[in-house]
Formats: structure tokens, sequence, C-alpha cells
């Protein structure tokens, strides 16, 4: 009998705004064994143009190969590929799906009647210029997806599996959340031509990602994902969230935490094989 088996591919994908920290190097080499015996990929995200810098990214190619990590070539940069976050968009915009907006997040909060935490992009739309047409967008208007058209789409359930640990199993996206959590979420920033969540879905589908493998916090995102899949046609890969690295205090590393930054790590003396034990590797 014939066996067909997929090549495994996972990739890391950071965003070149500040030094990698002990957090990145564990995403790394998670992302790097879920692979084995498959593809690494290394992606650079790049779309917020105001926040990124040559620089870091200089310091990525050079703190993932110090930890001993190879990849394939060429890296893919998320600033390269506006064309095709683009006609993603128009695809969407075609489905009659997608409103421009000129809110700010004052004019959102107040809007709001009360605040609210919302889902991973934050407060639930409160919809001020749902009724307005694309044919009337201006270049400083953000695009947003009109939930409730989106989801009524979907014929089938937004099912994706999960294999890391915390979550492990078999979900279906919630569409309960996705429209009263998340909302009508912006799915092109007026500075950016795209959002995180289109750029990130259209890559790993063009990447044959196989596995997206990234930090918890996005666990949530997923759904979001789930759903722009469907809408655009595109695969549903499988999803490993790792744990979070914290600090002593229990709190999430950021790339402003110079202490924990691998280049400090490099700079004192210590070993790959030190941040490996370090994350718990
Ligand atoms: N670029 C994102 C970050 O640096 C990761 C996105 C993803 O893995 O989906 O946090």
């Amino acid at each position: 009998m014939a066996c067909s088996t997929k090549l495994k591919r996972t990739r890391f994908a950071p965003s070149p705004t500040g030094p990698l920290h002990l957090g990145h190097a564990y995403a790394a080499l998670v992302a790097q064994s879920r692979a084995d015996p498959g593809q690494f990929l290394l992606r650079i995200e790049d779309i917020d143009r105001s926040r990124c810098r040559p620089a870091w990214e200089a310091a990525i190619y050079d703190d993932l190969a110090w930890l001993g990590l190879t990849w394939q070539t060429p890296v893919w940069r998320q600033s390269g590929r506006l064309g095709a976050y683009q006609s993603a968009l128009n695809h969407l915009i075609s489905l009659g799906l997608c409103y421009p907006c000129r809110c700010s997040r004052a004019d959102i909060r107040a809007a709001l009647s009360a605040p609210q935490e919302g889902g991973p992009d934050g407060p639930c739309y409160p919809g001020t210029c749902r009724a307005r047409q694309m044919h009337d967008a201006t270049p400083t208007d953000a695009i947003r997806l009109n939930m409730a058209r989106a989801l009524a789409r979907i014929g089938a359930p937004l099912s994706f599996t999960e294999t890391g640990t915390t979550h492990a199993g078999a979900h279906v996206a919630s569409e309960e959340w996705l429209l009263t959590t998340c909302g009508d979420i912006i799915i092109s920033r007026r500075d950016m031509g795209t959002s995180y969540h289109l750029a990130v879905v259209v890559d790993d589908a063009a990447q044959g990602i196989t596995e997206v493998t990234r930090g918890e916090d996005l666990f949530a995102a997923t759904h979001i994902h789930r759903l722009l899949q469907a809408l655009l046609g595109l695969p549903a890969p499988l999803y490993h969230h790792h744990t979070l690295i914290r600090d002593e205090t229990g709190r999430r590393l950021a790339k402003r935490d110079d202490a924990r930054a691998l280049a400090r790590f490099r700079a004192e003396g210590a070993t790959p094989q030190d941040v490996r034990r370090l994350v718990g590797l």
C-alpha cells in the first residue's frame, strides 16, 4: 500500500522590535524540535514598520545561529509580502465582509458603555462605522471584518487540533466568542495595509507550515486564524502553543527586559547549553 507522509514544517516568526530573550530561545528551539525530521523556517514579521529595525533583525540571525539553529533560506520577511496580503484582503472585500473604519482608540472607548477587556485585539468594536461602504474608504481608514457576516458564510465548524500540552486535543472555535468578545476585528491597519492575523494565515499557508508552534498567549487568536483560513480557502495546520518562560515573579518576559536578553547571556560567557538548561530543555 502506498504510504504518503507529509513533510513536517514549522516556523519561528519573531518581530525585529527588540533583543531576543530566553522566551524566544525557548520558542525557536521548540519549533525546531517539532519539525524534526522535517523543515524549520524562520520568518521575520516586520509589518509594523514603526517598531521594526534592521539591527534587531541582524541580531535575530546572530542569536539563533549562536544557539545552534539552522533554517531554510531565503528567509521570508513580511514587509516583502504586502502584495499577497492585499490579494487576500481584496478577496474578503469582494465577499462583502469588510468596511472602512475611522475610529481612534479613544473614539471606541468613548462609544463603549462600560470598559471591557475584549478579545486578543482589545475591546469588542461597538460598530460605529459598520454601515460604511468600501467605496467610501479613505487612505487614513482601517479596514474591519464584519464578524456576523463572516460567520454567516462559514458552513462547517471551525475546528483545529492542538498538540501543545496546555490545550491538547480537538477544538472548535466558538462562534459566540468570536462574535461577542472579538467582534469586528481590524483586518488591515491604516499604517500597514494588513494586520497580524491576516499576514500570519496567508504566510503559514503559503509556506506550507504543517504545525504552527508559538506561545500560548496566541492560543485565543487561533480562533480568528481558523475563521480567516476558512474564508480564504486555506488549509488548517496543526497548532502547538507552548508555555511561556516567566521571570521569578511569574511575569512573562518582554523585549524591554534586557536582563534576559540572549545577547547579554552571550556577552557574560554563557553557552547555548546553559540557555537550554535555563529554559528547561
Ligand atoms: N510575530 C509574533 C511575535 O513575535 C509571533 C506570531 C506567531 O507565531 O504567530 O510574537
